[in-house]
């Protein structure tokens, strides 16, 4: 009995302890870091994805790529998290975020060879991380003035495959994000982008209040209304209480047409409340019949059906109309209004504008481009850029891209990891060279020679801090002048995410998980594509991040 093997877990359940654990972690981490890095920057390549339908997606977007890529190794899928979640608070810096991260690990295997314990890496890194978001906080330059929105916006957007027709798309970034301001705050859901492919992408422009992508219920119904009175509605205009399990008896023709009758009367008298209304355009979440639409156009009414929420929202930020949810609630001050309310084709596409309005607080672009590759592309960048601007007019608060404020971080890190004694020096010391490798990927990455140009530009900080790496030239240069602008905001919250996405990786010693979860690269081929992270004890999901 004394050499019997006891079994705890159920066969076929992988386990990896300490060393072998961590290792697999930090590779994994570095690998998928590898994989982004390529994007970074303007001078990045794209990516050329196809998922399980065959859909292409072309794209250098850092949280684009992850998703589309359907990570299942834990640790990675870490990494994606974070991405994700940088992508939806702070809107830019998907890329940069996973990069760090990859290099904050690859510098801890460094420390760990060399004998020093996790524990001790991963307070040093802890502290380096509070002391980068303080030196960040310092050097920020307080700014979000049109012009420096305008600088923002083309930043985010460079390298996304809009380069040709960046200035006039920040601009209309720009003026949309100002326009929707509400307190100092920019509310970007109240931003929509309508897409539409065949024709170039300077061909795209801001339309002064909302787009919607439909067209009125009929040909007939009007199709240009100045001075719009416009009801949003979630209620169906329709037969609600008749259904096809409803069984009515009827016995003779009279009965036939006073139901017909009944029915036609009910409907008239929904449509009636809306022109006792005042309106003369319905925007209704809801469906619409035939009958309605009948007496709708007759009343001389434009009237859409099954409006999607989003739209709804945004028609009511910029016309003032209240969503009614009951149609006794219609009353004319419910309605909202708007100087002109027309039908357009762009394309092949009938879009409805609804413009003039007082002060609307919602507005949309209207992004043209060749083809669908194309428009989807830039729109990813312009969701960017719209998230980075939003940032800056809120914060007001600026960094200098292009590898300066890295640098600055990096020389400013490393004389604080001086004054600290003990072996948590030599982590800090790690982290401040992990940072290097933003402007070192960007100099990779424009296919420029890494070594010398790294040198010469930590010499260069010795007189100026706004120095970086102009991409497009090769040469160093004040980044600032050149208007390579980010908000503090987005490289803030990328040094905090992934400093503490290293951390949770770092400190996972063993890994115990259901039978090949670990190993598989994907979802199984039983069909279930259910490939979230597997249970994995101590890693309940993420922390939240700010
Ligand atoms: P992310 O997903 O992290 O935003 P990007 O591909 O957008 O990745 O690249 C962002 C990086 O590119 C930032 O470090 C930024 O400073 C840098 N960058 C942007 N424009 C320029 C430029 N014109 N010259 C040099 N670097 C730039
Ligand atoms: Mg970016």
């Amino acid at each position: 009995m004394a050499n019997q093997p006891i079994f705890i877990l159920p066969e076929g359940t992988e386990r990896y302890s300490k060393k072998d654990a961590l290792r697999m972690n930090i590779t994994a981490g570095k690998v998928l870091a590898n994989i982004v890095r390529t994007t970074l920057g303007p001078k990045g390549m794209d990516k050329m994805l196809t998922d399980s339908m065959g859909d292409i997606t072309v794209t250098n977007d850092g949280a684009t790529i992850m998703q589309e890529m359907d990570i299942s190794q834990p640790a990675a899928r870490m990494l994606v998290e974070i991405a994700k979640k940088q992508e939806q608070t702070v809107g830019d810096g998907t890329t940069s975020v996973v990069v760090i991260a990859g290099e904050l690990l690859n510098k801890a295997q460094e420390l760990l060879e060399d004998g020093i314990s996790t524990s001790v890496v991963v307070k040093g890194y802890r502290n380096a991380t509070a002391k980068a978001l303080e030196i960040l906080k310092n050097v920020a330059i307080d700014a979000n003035d049109k012009e420096t929105l305008k600088k923002v916006a083309i930043t985010a957007l460079s390298g996304k495959g809009s380069n040709y027709a960046k200035d006039k798309l920040a601009d209309i970034i720009v003026e949309a994000t100002l326009r929707i301001e509400e307190d100092g705050v920019s509310d970007i859901d109240n931003i929509n982008i309508q897409r539409i492919s065949g024709d170039s992408v300077e061909d795209s422009f801001l339309a002064e209040g909302v787009v919607m992508d439909k067209a009125p219920l009929s040909k007939n119904m009007p199709k240009d209304l100045k001075n719009a009175k416009i009801a949003i509605m979630k209620y169906p205009i329709e037969l609600k209480e008749i259904n096809t399990d409803t069984k009515i008896d009827i016995t003779s023709p009279e009965q036939f047409e006073l139901f017909l009758n009944n029915e036609e009367e009910m409907i008239k008298g929904l449509v009636d409340k809306i022109v006792d209304s005042g309106a003369n355009a319905l925007f209704c979440q809801k469906g619409i019949d035939d009958l309605a639409e009948h007496y709708l156009k007759k009343a001389g009414i434009m009237a859409f059906k099954r409006v999607k929420k989003s739209d709804i929202e945004r028609i009511s930020k910029a016309t003032g109309a209240k969503l009614v949810t009951d149609i006794e609630d219609l009353t004319e001050d419910k309605l909202g209004s708007a100087g002109h309310v027309h039908v357009d084709k762009i394309f092949d596409h009938e879009l409805t504008f609804i413009e003039e309005c007082e002060n609307p607080k919602a507005s949309s672009i209207v992004l043209r481009g060749s083809t669908r590759y194309v428009t989807e592309q830039i729109a990813r960048a312009l969701d960017d850029a719209l998230g980075v601007v939003a940032a800056t007019i809120k914060e007001g608060k600026v960094l200098i891209g292009g590898g300066a404020c890295e640098i600055d971080l990096v020389k400013q890190l490393r004389e604080y990891g001086e004054s600290v004694s003990g072996r948590e020096q030599l982590a800090i010391l790690k982290y401040a060279e992990a940072l290097e490798v933003i402007p070192r990927t960007l100099i990779e990455n424009a296919g420029l020679d890494t070594i010398n140009l790294i040198a010469d530009l930590k010499a260069a900080h010795e007189e100026s801090r706004f120095i970086g790496i102009n991409v497009f030239t090769g040469k160093l240069s004040d980044m600032k002048e050149e208007g390579v602008i980010e908000p503090l905001r987005v490289k803030i919250h990328a040094l905090q995410s992934a400093g503490e996405a290293a951390e949770m990786i770092l400190r996972i010693d063993d890994m115990i998980a259901a039978k090949n979860a670990l190993t598989s690269t994907g979802p199984d081929e039983s069909g279930n594509d259910d490939s979230g992270m597997p249970p994995m004890p101590g890693m309940g999901g993420m922390p939240p991040m700010m």
